[in-house]
């Protein structure tokens, strides 16, 4: 990988700037990858070389880069009116309306919206309206919730402990007495893979044996992702979804469907709950919402929780839970903007499409003696690679592998998420062309292959 030869920016942000999810040691004796400008599929970094974003970001940017339109509606709504509270009764109509679009976007019975900052700030705001809301219908002793395995809900102090990836509980007293999980329905490293139905049955009977567990009157909810993200991208069988959503009803519980990622047609549809025809009673979008231009995220509330919220509450008496930035004017109208350009834009539509040479590009991969398998839906997928395809040997840690990984593919100009147990994770924008899309697999391919010239990487091949 080339270093950057911008001593003073690398040095400064060495001396001051705290880097999310970042080893502090660990990025003083790295540095950082500072990029300058992106365009579409592409970025370029402070060096001048180009790289494709088979990320989008962060899952973030599904509409690419450089959007002239996003940035003049911003402009705009600055020049306009950069700021309305949402506090005291006020508000502003680029949050108004899209607060509309969401209602009329999202699954029938989600009528209620409330803005955030992003997608932590959403979880967080959902724990804050159910606690609410079990207080308020005067059944306060539901308070347990429970999250699954390798799942992500970001990093606010409580959501990070529905969160279940250990980095993000070590040292800082997570989870907390009333934050569950059970087991991820991980086909690939399940005893029943090849059985979707089991698998489903399997999840379902976790979720009542926890419930039974905790005491059928004290669990409030349930959250999941429809496909977990930062947990590997994990897909679970088609139906697992709508077996969940049933099985909360059955057990009284809310079910909070977490469409940070999967929001937005990442995984095909608007959203992922949609293709199983599933209304979750709480939904949390943040990333594809502005696509990554500005911060913004959102918690959608059926009217059940809502109606519960307001009856229990005396008329006049403010309920508490707020911030300064939700419903931000100048990130209400780039989201409206987005939302215009996933949908007249074309931009949905051609995710659609492209889906099918990603889904090509996939299968190519399949029979690299370093790949144990490939999943995904829509433009969300992984690539997990083992040490032995029979056995499912994960590779040695030792070997650095998820490092030599991402450094490997960024100097062969394609970036995507390398996980520490050597699954790369891909959610390219959903604008990508089919020719840019072949061309991320032949930079991966590549890359697979030049890994496997070197020899200690060959030797630990089963
Ligand atoms: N929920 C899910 C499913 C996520 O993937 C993320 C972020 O990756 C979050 C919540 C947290 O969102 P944010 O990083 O915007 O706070």
């Amino acid at each position: 990988m080339t270093l950057h030869s911008n001593r003073s920016l690398l040095d400064i942000d060495r001396d001051h700037l705290i880097h999310p999810v970042t080893s502090f040691r660990g990025h003083e004796a790295h540095g950082a990858l500072l990029l300058e400008s992106g365009k579409g599929m592409w970025l370029k970094d402070l060096e001048g070389k180009e790289l494709l974003d088979a990320f989008a970001g962060l899952w973030c940017v599904n509409v690419g880069y450089g959007q002239d339109s996003i940035a003049e509606v911003a402009a705009e709504q600055m020049r306009r009116l950069p700021y309305a509270t949402g506090y005291f009764h006020f508000g502003s109509e680029p949050a108004v309306r899209l607060a509309q679009k969401l209602v009329d976007l999202s699954p029938e019975g989600l009528d209620h919206v409330y803005f955030t900052l992003g997608g932590s700030d959403a979880v967080d705001s959902a724990i804050r309206y159910i606690t609410h809301y079990y207080n308020a219908i005067g059944k306060p002793e539901k308070k347990q919730c429970i999250a699954l395995e390798r799942g992500y809900h970001g990093s606010s102090s409580t959501g990070a402990g529905l969160t279940a990836l250990a980095n993000f509980h070590r040292g800082f007293d997570l989870p907390l007495r009333w934050q569950h999980h059970i087991a991820s329905p991980y086909p690939y490293r399940s005893d029943l893979e090849g059985d979707d139905a089991a698998i489903i049955a399997r999840s379902v009977q976790e979720l009542k044996d926890k419930v039974a567990a905790l005491g059928a009157d004290k669990v409030a909810a349930f959250f999941c992702e429809p496909i977990q993200g930062s947990g590997g991208v994990i897909v679970p069988p088609v139906g697992w979804l709508k077996a969940m959503r049933e099985t909360c009803t059955q057990l009284d519980i809310l079910f909070v469907t977490d469409e940070v990622i999967t929001g937005f047609g990442r995984t095909g549809p608007m959203f992922a709950c949609e293709a199983e025809g599933v209304t979750p009673d709480l939904m949390t979008l943040a990333k594809g919402l502005t696509a990554g231009y500005v911060p913004m995220g959102a918690l959608l509330m059926s009217g059940k929780v809502y109606e519960g919220i307001a009856n229990g509450a005396a008329p006049e008496v403010a309920i508490g839970h707020g911030a300064t930035y939700s419903g931000h004017p100048v990130s209400a109208a780039v989201g409206l903007e987005v939302l215009r350009l996933y949908t007249d834009g074309g931009i949905l539509a051609n995710g659609q499409k492209v889906a099918a040479r990603f889904d090509a590009g996939m299968a190519g991969l399949v029979d690299h003696p370093m790949v144990g398998d490939t999943r995904g839906r829509g433009l969300l997928g992984a690539i997990e690679l083992v040490a032995d395809k029979g056995t499912k040997a994960r590779f040695d840690p030792g070997l650095k592998l998820a490092d030599r990984l991402f450094a490997k593919a960024y100097d062969n100009g394609v970036i995507f998420r390398a996980f520490a147990d050597n699954i790369i994770g891909l959610a390219p924008a959903l604008c990508a062309s089919d020719g840019e899309m072949d061309e991320i697999f032949a930079r991966i391919a590549k890359t697979l292959d030049d890994l496997l010239e070197e020899a200690d990487i060959r030797a630990a091949l089963g």
